[in-house]
């Protein structure tokens, strides 16, 4: 396979998130719309779903 892209991530809470190279760890990530949507905006449509939290919250 090809080298990989890399993914430049800003998100700080990710458990995969190298927070000062502003990069995910990851070799690939899934992207996905959230449930439901049907808007066209961006934060919508292309969320994160390969994003695993720090600290559980729920
Ligand atoms: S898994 Fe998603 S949210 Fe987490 S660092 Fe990678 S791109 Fe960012």
């Amino acid at each position: 396979m090809a080298s990989c892209q890399r993914i430049l991530c800003s998100v700080g809470s990710c458990i995969y998130n190298k927070d000062k190279d502003n990069l995910c760890t990851l070799d690939a990530i899934q992207v996905s719309a959230a449930a439901k949507s049907d808007s066209g905006a961006p934060y919508d449509e292309t969320l994160c779903a390969s994003y695993k939290a720090q600290v559980e919250k729920k």
